[in-house]
């Protein structure tokens, strides 16, 4: 049934009794859209996240397998293997700990509490915290946000949304490129952004980067960086829970800016 151009699923039960000289007729109808919509998404999630874990663990098995048998007494091709299989078991990590965080954002009560944080100090230490990434594409940091920068807000919480934006915005960056901070206060809210030099996002995927477990194409295709597809799912649940909202712009070749709004406590 379409109403007000939505389709909407009910469930409809129907009374009915008679005597001489009426006739009444019930009708209970069960509104089950919202129900429906969270089974698919169950459903979705769970069959992408199996497809996930499966190609790392099929890669594990098989050269598992393949060690057992004589490619293993070559030294090359042993240590060659070993370190595929390490590497395989480092993104099975990452992907158990990136479905643990969202569902623990779903289904654990908080038990943070809100606290006065200085901002560029958080990106300083969130900052340190990726130091791998940031020495492996060589990217600097300019942090513009002023250092007596301070809000009141769940610091676990916000410590994640950080760390995965300066994540992104060091892996999808070019080599020698740049990270900028910045962040503004108004009466009513406020925000900061994390601006990027790096190889941007498409129009037509700017849409779908949110979703959970969706890689762009050319993370993918070039596997420039590992990633689970969750970072920003994730980033996006947190902001959900604090009635926060996460824009992005971004321009193919140029970069990405990610800006984050929060309303004022
Ligand atoms: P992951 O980084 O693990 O792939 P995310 O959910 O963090 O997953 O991001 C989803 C996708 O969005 C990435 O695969 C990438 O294609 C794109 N993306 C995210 N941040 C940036 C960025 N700063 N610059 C370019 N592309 C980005």
């Amino acid at each position: 049934m379409a109403i007000d151009g939505e389709n909407k699923q009910y469930e409809a039960t129907t009374f009915f009794q008679t005597d001489d000289e009426h006739t009444e007729v019930m009708v209970i109808l069960y509104d089950l859209t919202t129900v429906l919509k969270v089974e698919r998404m169950q459903a979705d999630f769970l069959a992408n996240a199996s497809h996930e874990f499966k190609t790392p663990l099929t890669a594990i098995t098989g050269f598992a397998e393949t060690l057992q048998g004589s490619a293993g007494e070559d030294q090359s091709i042993r240590e060659q293997f070993l370190q595929i299989i390490s590497d395989e078991t480092k993104k099975l990590t990452l992907l158990v700990n990136d479905v643990l965080s969202l569902s623990k954002i779903k289904h654990e009560p908080d038990r943070n509490t809100e606290e006065r944080i200085n901002l560029y100090m958080l990106v300083q230490e969130q900052w340190q915290s990726i130091q791998h990434l940031v020495i492996k594409n060589d990217i600097k940091l300019v942090n513009d946000i002023p250092d007596n920068f301070e809000v009141v807000t769940f610091k676990n919480d916000l410590t994640i949304i950080v760390k995965n934006l300066l994540a992104n915005a060091v892996k999808y960056n070019r080599e020698n490129g740049q990270v900028r901070l910045s962040a503004q206060k108004t009466a009513d809210h406020w925000s900061f952004s994390v601006r990027d030099t790096g190889i941007g996002i498409p129009t037509n995927q700017q849409a779908r980067v949110f979703e959970r477990f969706y890689r762009g194409d050319e993370s993918r295709q070039k596997t420039i960086a590992d990633g689970t597809g969750l970072g920003l799912a994730i980033v996006n649940e947190l902001l959900a829970k604090h009635q926060g909202n996460i824009k992005l712009n971004s321009q193919v070749g140029v970069g990405t800016t990610f800006t984050v709004i929060f309303p004022n406590k």
